[in-house]
């Protein structure tokens, strides 16, 4: 029970929003070098989603993923914008929001899928279920966890 095998979900989602800060701040920063401010837009756009992706990976609940990825990148992408962009011409906090909303459902896809193979691992393994924050064997109907009191997500 001490080494859980499984990550605590909070801490997977505090990992998201991290990486998807640094990543983002990266992206905002890379993009000035962009000529085009439609382009440029364009290209953080297909960035964004593939940092909230990877950000998502951190995760295995696609809400969680949703939301660190999209904290995380607003946050890293706004500060980005604020240091680096010189006059954009356009209201940097909605492009901010926006483009955090492609990594955020960049994040809740990867996090989706994460779900799916849990629950196939699941299927596969009746009977060793175990509980994602602590890794205590749960019974494969429980709700809640006997050991911690987690709710069981998946
Ligand atoms: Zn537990």
């Amino acid at each position: 029970m001490a080494s859980a095998p499984v990550r605590n979900p909070l801490v997977g989602f505090a990992l998201a929003i991290l990486s998807a800060v640094l990543l983002s701040a990266v992206a905002g920063f890379a993009s000035t070098f962009v000529p085009y401010l439609e382009f440029r837009i364009f290209s953080l756009g297909v960035a964004l989603c593939g940092i909230g992706a990877l950000a998502g990976r951190k995760t295995y609940l696609g809400t969680l993923g949703f939301m660190g990825a999209y904290l995380g990148s607003f946050l890293g992408f706004y500060v980005a914008e604020v240091l680096f962009w010189v006059r954009p011409g356009v209201d940097i906090l909605l492009l901010a929001l926006g483009l955090a909303l492609a990594a955020g459902l960049g994040g809740w896809v990867t996090g989706k899928i994460g779900v799916a193979k849990l629950e196939r691992a699941a299927q596969f393994a009746p009977g060793i279920r175990r509980c994602s924050s602590c890794g205590a064997r749960v019974g494969t109907s429980a709700h809640k966890c006997w050991s911690c009191k987690a709710t069981l997500t998946y």
